[in-house]
């Protein structure tokens, strides 16, 4: 049973100043993991005065010790790799080989790459008689949810240490484990005192207060549209930038060729990686008509050979985060059904033998674009197979969201694949599978104003200042 009941703040773990805690649930199970506390506005008072004050001497520091650090943080890193892959596991559900593989392999690529990026970053740069710098932006407030708890803290932790921010991190109350080591390993690593803080608690209270406060600069937060429309809101007042990433309903392009069934068989098991709990996730897959039959059958075998148990097993997916998470699924399959969506896989209830856990069947559905289950986010292994006529169709059906996070296009013509890809309006398009480090993510439309990753990822914490006449004319 893990009990974490202290926030990390001014370099110290601290009770907060009113003790309150709650339970957090394994979702495998059902049964009780842990305790956290629960902060309140008086804590994040704490937090950034914390942070505030760290910033005077921490936005100074030189490049090269600011490398030091994320090296030493890195170290510790390594050293705590397995132990945060349990954590990620029992917090959310992942299976053992996703959590101790690609999710704590999203965090130390990101740490990885703040250290590349920060090597080459250009802070200054003349231009005429004006000098132009970035400067860090000074207190950011972090809020970050449960479904890729490393990738979501690492990506914005380490850009924002390596720019020369200081900063205060609200984790997901339903996933708290993972970034209560994070900050052990940041302690561990000597990161000065106040740079870094972390307060667990409620997003209508932390985050809120974070949002509202005076004295933070910055709100970098990703989750859901509608938190997201509420923090914008929150912030207002005070004119602090805030970086949205929030969800996504992204389509999957397969192009007629000889390769479609091994990329519909792709995409249906990719979507189902993580429970379907990806922002990104290709949850809408686009086939040409006239190969729908051969695409319904590679896509309901690829579905039900998707295994789905305890993440301590060795099954391929496991549960999904939380009982609300698997009641709203659930509404959403049987929304699916009512609407005339063609059930091809899965569908209501858990899959067989399962009787405990927030287990969901993988789901196909074959339906038209109009459908609810096509237009909303549904957060669960929920794919939408739509058919398109020509390749003009596909892309009024992919550009016909709210949202523009992702997108994929897969076939055998790269130049198809470009033509298609420069055509969607969505902030990132991976072709055939690919994947970079360095490339920057964010959305369009509805899916929010931010880009994390790599350099673009740096941008989000600077300023830009001129200062003219820095060289005489
Ligand atoms: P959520 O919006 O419910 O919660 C996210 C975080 O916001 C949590 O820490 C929560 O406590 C906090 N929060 C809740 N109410 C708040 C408020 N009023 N003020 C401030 N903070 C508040 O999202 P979730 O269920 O944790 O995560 C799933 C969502 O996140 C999905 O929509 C998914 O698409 C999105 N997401 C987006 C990306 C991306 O990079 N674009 C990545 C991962 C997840």
């Amino acid at each position: 049973m893990r009990e974490y009941l202290k926030f990390y703040i001014d370099g110290q773990w601290v009770d907060p100043v009113t003790p309150q805690s709650a339970e957090v649930i394994n979702p495998a199970t059902e049964d009780v993991s842990g305790t956290i506390s629960l902060g309140s506005p008086a804590d994040v008072d704490k937090a950034v005065a914390a942070a505030r004050a760290a910033f005077a001497s921490y936005s100074q520091m030189s490049v090269k010790d600011r490398l030091d650090l994320l090296e030493a943080i890195q170290a510790e890193y390594l050293k705590r790799e397995e132990e945060l892959g349990e954590a990620v596991m029992e917090e959310m559900g992942a299976p053992r080989a996703l959590a101790c593989g690609f999710h704590t392999l999203l965090g130390k690529g990101h740490l990885g790459t703040a250290i590349e990026v920060l090597k080459e970053f250009k802070f200054e740069e003349q231009r005429g008689v004006t000098m132009i710098r970035k400067e860090p932006i000074g207190v950011v407030g972090m809020i970050t949810p449960w479904n890729w708890p490393m990738n979501q803290t690492c990506v914005k932790v380490f850009p924002a240490l390596a720019t020369g921010c200081t900063m205060v991190l609200k984790p997901p109350q339903l996933a708290p484990y993972s970034a209560q080591l994070l900050a052990e390993i940041i302690d561990a690593a000597g990161v000065p005192k106040g740079v870094f803080n972390m307060i667990q608690g409620k997003g209508s209270v932390i985050g809120e207060a974070l949002s509202k406060h005076e004295d933070v600069d910055m709100i970098s937060f990703t989750g859901s549209e509608p938190v997201g429309v509420q923090i914008q809101k929150d912030a207002a007042d005070t004119v602090k930038r805030v970086a949205l990433e929030l969800g996504g309903k992204s389509p999957w392009i397969v192009l007629d060729d000889d390769g479609l069934a091994e990329h519909v068989a792709g995409a249906t098991a990719g979507m189902m990686g993580n429970s379907g709990q990806t922002c990104s996730a290709g949850s809408r897959l686009l086939v040409p008509n006239a190969r729908m039959d051969e695409a319904k059958k590679v896509a309901a075998e690829a579905a039900n050979g998707v295994t789905v148990g305890d993440p301590k097993g060795n099954f391929a997916m496991g549960p999904v985060v939380s009982k609300s998470q698997y009641n709203i699924i659930q509404q959403y399959i049987e929304k699916g059904i009512e609407e005339g969506g063609e059930l091809i896989a899965g569908g209501p209830g858990r899959p067989e033998g399962l009787e405990k856990g927030w287990y969901v069947k993988p789901t196909v559905f074959v339906g038209t674009n109009d459908m609810v289950i096509a237009r909303e986010e549904i957060f669960g292994p929920v794919l939408v197979m739509i058919g398109y006529d020509d390749l003009d169709d596909a892309i009024a059906i992919a550009n016909d969201s709210m949202f523009g996070l992702g997108g994929y296009v897969s076939g055998k013509d790269l130049d198809t694949c470009r033509d298609l890809a420069r055509k969607m309006r969505t902030g990132a398009i991976w072709i055939n599978g690919a994947f970079d480090f360095h490339a920057p993510f964010g959305g369009y439309k509805r899916s929010g104003n931010g880009r994390e990753w790599g350099e673009m990822g740096f941008e989000e914490y600077l300023e830009t200042k001129s200062i003219i006449g820095f060289e005489p004319a």
